[in-house]
């Protein structure tokens, strides 16, 4: 008994205040106990890291209570909308491993939402306004000062039905007129002064063509249409919640001509949105991104879309793990990219096979090892995994390291390929540096080493201590590769912190290097598109769709910590 006491309390604390808020409506049978969610992306670009954590709110919390989660495409703006994007919104929300129940679209109401509007006409509780967008806002008053009725405000219902009629004809363009809910031009929130309810745009629709000159705007479509599918829990973010009494005034209005809904009504509930340091969220901001080529694409591995994420080698348990981590609250944070990079290393550790690579590479030749020998040596697949089991890599005279893993002269903390210093070459031997030759211009050209034939690894004299060990491929038995080294899109923490500022010109210049020189091992010949590995002592990175059979390419999805550049940094 205090057991299951404890259990419930235990999950008491880890619930947000989003699940208790159900758990009471639950308990107090609301809406029949039903439990219905919706995600309403507009189709008007590709979902970034922020619709990942409303995605796993709205789908996460109807599939905890057995509800069903319905994905809406809130399409009432035609200008921008797009099938593609449609397409690309449905790809990652299955990625992230939910299912909808049904697909709507706002456009599937535009009969309903026009019957609506008439309706709201007939009672006197809208109106044709023919002013300008700049009248109506010199009009609207501040907070604290009540606003100025529009002129036409009590003109005859006839005249507004027959003008909202032509609005939705051809005969009006656009921005001649506009419909108004007719509410309080005194109302401190001013979401209620006379809010524009209608427009006219003349651009064709995605999916209605021409059918529709008269669209509803956002407030007007977005409540009705939770009403009109059964919606419980309407979740959205907080820069909403100011918009929630007029969500309730229409829900009102709507069940006024709707008696036979009963006691049913859809609710708004409010969280605190993603905002990630050195990146942007906004869509139209990414959308310039891609437009200006100034990134690859909606999908450039450096971009904070699902689909930039998952070119970047991250995988859907890292971002899972990444939202859990963040939770959700009614305070708007910033969080640290660092948090987002943690959890898909922690991630990869976990899945990720280890593989030798070498990016800027250097011959290594083993003057004592036997021309023309070949020794398969076994490396583990995953330390952390024991059942992932273990791979072959050539062993033979002639090698690559890293150019960095070597100095001729090198400081005492230098554990590495330097000369005269043991240095343990990974699932190989021991070897002993013994000098370098260099090129016409003193640069060195390749390393000479002696390897003991006592340590091969797994033989006991492979344990003698020794500091470093270095990762490398061998000449003959490795392939070439080339590696794309992606950072932070852009330099500073806030792109968007000064106004004044164009974004643009804060991205990060090195947010891309890439080599093209690189060696890998022969076993990653097989790997499958955006397979992920962690190559030794570098990082986590996966295979690049681009690729193609013997031009292989990878991305960096993120390093490993890097202590040697830690000590340098303190020395
Ligand atoms: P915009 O409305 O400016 O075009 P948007 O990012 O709000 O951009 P929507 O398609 O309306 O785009 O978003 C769909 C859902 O995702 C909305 O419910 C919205 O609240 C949520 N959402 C958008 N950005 C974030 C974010 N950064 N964090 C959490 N949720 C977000
Ligand atoms: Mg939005």
């Amino acid at each position: 008994m205090s057991e299951e006491k404890n259990i419930s309390e235990e999950n008491k604390k880890s619930l947000n205040f989003i699940e208790v808020q159900v758990e009471k409506d639950l308990a107090e049978g609301v809406n029949g106990g039903r439990i219905q969610t919706r995600f309403p992306p507009e189709p008007n670009g590709y979902l970034h890291i922020g619709h990942a954590k409303a995605i796993c709110m709205d789908f996460g919390t109807a599939l905890k209570y057995g509800g069903v989660c319905n994905l809406r495409f809130d399409d009432t703006n035609p200008i921008k909308e797009d099938v593609e994007y449609v397409d690309s919104i449905m790809e990652d929300i299955r990625w992230l491993g939910y299912r909808w129940g049904n697909v709507y679209y706002a456009s599937d109401y535009f009969q309903q939402l026009w019957d609506f509007a008439v309706a709201l006409i007939k009672a006197d509780k809208a109106y044709i306004d023919e002013q300008t967008s700049e009248q109506i806002a010199a009009q609207k008053g501040t907070p604290t000062k009540p606003g100025t009725a529009s002129p036409f405000r009590n003109r005859p219902t006839e005249e507004s039905l027959e003008l909202f009629r032509k609005m939705n004809t051809g005969e009006i363009a656009e921005g001649q007129m506009v419909l108004r809910a007719k509410i309080d031009m005194a109302n401190p929130n001013m979401h209620f002064r006379d809010p524009i309810i209608y427009r006219v745009i003349n651009t064709p629709h995605h999916r209605t063509g021409t059918a529709w000159k008269a669209y509803p705007m956002y407030d007007f479509a977005h409540g009705q249409s939770d009403y009109f599918e059964g919606v419980t829990h309407s979740i959205c973010t907080l820069e909403f919640e100011v918009h929630r009494p007029l969500y309730d005034w229409f829900v009102d209005e709507l069940k006024k001509i709707r008696p036979e809904d009963g006691a049913y009504r859809p609710r708004q509930f409010e969280f605190n949105r993603l905002n990630l340091t050195y990146t942007i969220m906004s869509k139209r901001k990414l959308l310039q991104l891609v437009q200006e080529n100034l990134v690859s694409g909606w999908d450039d591995p450096r971009m904070p879309t699902i689909c930039g994420l998952r070119r970047r080698g991250y995988t859907p348990a890292s971002i899972h793990n990444f939202i859990d981590r963040i939770g959700y609250t009614k305070f708007e944070a910033t969080i640290d990219f660092a948090l987002l990079e943690h959890s898909v290393r922690e991630d990869l550790n976990r899945i990720a096979p280890r593989v030798s690579a070498v990016l800027e590479p250097i011959k290594l030749t083993i003057t004592n090892y036997p021309e023309g020998k070949v020794e398969m040596m076994e490396a583990q697949n995953n330390p952390e995994d024991p059942s992932a089991g273990t791979h072959e890599i050539a062993f033979t005279k002639e090698l690559y390291i890293e150019q960095n893993d070597f100095m001729e002269e090198a400081p005492k903390k230098f554990f590495r390929m330097t000369p005269g210093q043991e240095v343990r070459l990974k699932n190989a031997y021991i070897v002993k540096c013994n000098g370098c030759r260099k090129d016409e211009n003193g640069k060195v050209a390749e390393i000479f080493a002696e390897y003991d034939p006592q340590t091969r690894s797994g033989m006991p004299e492979s344990n003698r201590k020794v500091k470093g060990t270095l990762h490398w491929v061998s000449v003959e038995h490795s392939i070439p590769a080339t590696v794309r080294l992606y950072d932070r899109l852009f330099s500073v923490e806030n792109p968007m912190e000064n106004p004044e500022i164009d974004f643009r010109t804060l991205i990060n210049p090195d947010s891309l290097k890439i080599l093209t020189n690189c060696r890998v091992e022969k076993e990653l010949e097989k790997a499958a598109p955006l397979a992920h590995f962690q190559f030794q002592r570098l990082g986590y990175f996966n295979l690049d769709p681009d690729s193609a059979a013997g031009n292989l390419i990878f991305n960096r999805t993120v390093s490993l910590k890097d202590s040697w550049s830690k000590i340098q940094e303190k020395c």
